[in-house]
């Protein structure tokens, strides 16, 4: 949804590359997978890392949920190792929250994603919430009055991405992209020059530069 063309760096030719917004996405998330989340109390038990995954033709993910809660209810599911029944809440980790919306849209569909994986799993209607460490807000996000718009997204996005894997081509650059976060710009864009005026000078004057 950020970039097609950054999927596909990633994706087809595996490129990969850090700068500091990678680094500290990266931090936030190695905290909340090292285990120091696990917890229970008589509202809740607090699980990270979690595999899930949605094997419906129309979905076919599989992904790694950050941090899981499962909130004691009557009116809740029956969770395999836990006792009693639970209502299920996805929590994403995110480093930094937009300054004009609730939260980032591209942050929300990733999520949406997470939720179709647990909802298939656990057979329930989980919430999901984004923590965003700048802030340290939780954001919930509106799955329930939105949930078929965010299922068209995320199906559309799917079949897009799906139809770049199938064609082994990097798409080209969106009309008006953002670039100045993507740690895949050294890449992306290619240092060399066409032409470069020093050199033709030199050049004419008989002087090489190499
Ligand atoms: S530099 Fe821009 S166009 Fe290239 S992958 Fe990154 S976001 Fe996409």
């Amino acid at each position: 949804m950020y970039c097609p063309r950054r999927f596909g760096l990633l994706e087809i030719n595996k490129d990969w590359n850090e700068n500091a917004f990678v680094v500290n996405a990266e931090l936030i998330h190695e905290h909340v997978h090292d285990g120091s989340h696990h917890f229970s109390d008589h509202q809740k038990v607090v699980r990270s890392s979690i595999d899930v995954y949605n094997n419906l033709p129309e979905y076919d993910l599989y992904g790694i949920l950050d941090c899981v809660e499962f909130v004691r209810n009557k009116n809740g599911v029956a969770i395999n190792g836990l006792e009693g029944t639970y209502k299920v809440r996805i929590v994403e980790y995110k480093p930094k929250a937009p300054k004009d919306a609730a939260f980032h849209e591209t942050d929300a569909i990733q999520v949406f994603a997470q939720k179709i994986c647990a909802d298939f799993v656990w057979k329930c209607n989980s919430e999901a919430v984004l923590y965003y460490a700048n802030t340290r807000k939780r954001i919930v996000l509106p799955f329930d009055e939105s949930y078929e718009l965010y299922d068209t997204l995320l199906k559309k996005y799917l079949s897009e991405m799906r139809a770049v894997m199938e064609s082994h081509t990097i798409p080209t650059r969106k009309k008006g992209q953002k670039c100045s976060g993507c740690s895949l710009s050294d890449i992306c864009f290619s240092k060399e020059k066409k032409y470069n005026v020093k050199d033709i000078v030199m050049s004419m004057k008989g002087v090489s530069l190499s």
